[in-house]
């Protein structure tokens, strides 16, 4: 297996990805990203609706991903597709296989910006036979968008989210019918007017409460059983059934390399600098979150390149190990070499119940970076509480009414200056 040196190595091609290394090589690093698929920009290439970038000038999603591949290889960072980095050779090593064959890449600091994956069928564990017919999002936009692949002719949707009701559009663009959106919520989740539209413009009911307990036929999807909220079933006559919004972070990598993982977001846990566990290893974008929008994947691709840079002027040289070292998996650190000092930087931040994530998730004093978070349940006019050891070290009230599952929640970096280095746990409430 051939062996190379590269300064900053970065996996995955999303946005997240694409903008760090613009970032980077703009300043003259030596940047190569790593993409598994055939063409760069991630999910934003099979995303045929407009809604990438802000408004008025949304672009559809294959636009943006060529803006920001553009704008990267621009810079002068190479992007090669078709390579997959596939596990650790040491610290910040990793083995990839590609066109050229099996490569290990050493570099003097990774970017983990490997995304999310939807949760398929099978994991969700519903019940039934396994006939064709049955999507993910990811899926359903691929054979349509990119491999103008049929799909059927009537479609249930699992799910109301705002990426539920970009499946129905990619059905719609496919020429089926969408025969319902199906939640278990009792609420619909999505922005109101994407609700509103499904009702009233596209006359698709948007079912609550209600949940998918059968996938039936053989051979071909013939429908889906579905019971409502008072115990009510019906069966939805369908030929497709595209699962939606079920995203868990794509971190077979920060697993395979030990990195520690946060329980509430199961991705990899990072500071404000966007450092995971291990020295010179970074994460960006849905890898971290899955999913928040595109611009706060590139949003953090652009703060992470800021944190890299330092590591990089830190006076950490090329990687001390040896890339064919297959034992070495774990830290290197030393206490007495400031390339080492504060890494991960701070405390761990938590979000308590009914909070379900926080991204950061360590704190230290000079984190700038604001925070988002996701809550279980709605919440009326929230306030968030930050505490460590029970002293109080902000409040903050959430500008608008309501919280919803299914949205963030941002709260400012304002307080970070109060959190004691040598203290325990920072702890988000939300009353
Ligand atoms: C259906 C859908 C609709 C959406 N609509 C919108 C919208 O309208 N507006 C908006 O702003 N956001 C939207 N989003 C969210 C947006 O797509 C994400 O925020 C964004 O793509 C996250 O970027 P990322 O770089 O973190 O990850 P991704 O875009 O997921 O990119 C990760 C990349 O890493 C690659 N990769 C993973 N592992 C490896 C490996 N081991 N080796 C090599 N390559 C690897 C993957 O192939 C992938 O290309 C939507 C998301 C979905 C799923």
């Amino acid at each position: 297996m051939t062996s190379r040196q590269v300064d900053v190595l970065v996996v995955g091609s999303g946005p997240a990805g694409l903008a760090t290394a613009a970032r980077l090589a703009r300043t003259g690093v030596r940047v190569e990203v790593l993409e598994r698929e055939q063409s760069p920009g991630g999910v934003p290439r099979h995303c045929a609706h407009r809604g990438f970038g802000s408004l008025p000038h949304a672009l559809t999603g294959p636009a943006h991903a060529r803006l920001l591949a553009e704008s990267a290889e621009r810079a002068g960072a190479h992007v090669r597709t078709g390579v997959t980095a596939l596990d650790w050779a040491g610290p910040r090593a990793l083995t990839t296989v590609g066109p050229r064959g099996a490569e290990t890449l050493v570099a003097r600091a990774v970017v983990l910006a490997t995304g999310a994956r939807e949760r398929p069928r099978a994991a969700r564990l519903v019940p039934g036979t396994r006939p064709a017919g049955v999507y993910t999002t990811g899926e359903l936009q691929q054979a349509v968008h990119l491999y103008g692949q049929r799909i059927g002719t009537r479609a249930v949707i699992v799910g109301a989210e705002d990426v539920s009701h970009a499946a129905a559009d990619t059905v719609r663009a496919a020429g089926a019918e969408v025969v319902a959106l199906v939640t278990e919520l009792p609420r619909a989740p999505a922005a109101p007017v994407r609700t509103v539209t499904a009702r009233l413009r596209f006359r698709t009911p948007v079912l609550t409460g209600t949940t998918v307990t059968e996938l039936l036929g053989r051979g071909r999807l013939s429908g889906v059983r579905v019971r409502h909220r008072d115990g009510r079933t019906a069966t939805l006559r369908c030929d497709t059934v595209v699962f939606t919004g079920d995203f868990v972070p794509d971190h077979e990598l920060a697993r395979r390399g030990a990195l520690t993982l946060d329980p509430g977001t199961r991705g990899p846990a990072v500071d404000g600098a966007l450092r995971t566990s291990r020295p010179g290893v970074f994460a960006a974008g849905s890898v971290l979150h899955a999913v928040e929008s595109a611009a706060t994947a590139a949003g953090e691709g652009a703060h992470v390149a800021t944190a890299v840079r330092d590591w990089l002027t830190d006076g950490t040289g090329p990687d001390r190990t040896d890339p064919t070292d297959q034992t070495d998996q774990t830290d290197r650190r030393d206490p007495a070499d400031p390339a080492d000092r504060y890494w991960p930087a701070g405390v761990p931040l938590v979000a308590d119940p009914p909070l379900l994530r926080i991204v950061p998730n360590r704190v230290a004093p000079a984190d700038r970076l604001p925070y988002l978070l996701r809550t279980a349940v709605p919440l009326t006019r929230p306030v968030l509480h930050i505490t460590q050891d029970g002293r109080p070290l902000h409040r903050e009230r959430f500008p608008l009414t309501t919280a919803v599952p299914h949205r963030p929640l941002t709260l400012t970096a304002h307080w970070t200056h109060r959190v004691d280095p040598g203290g325990g746990p920072v702890h988000v409430t939300v009353t």
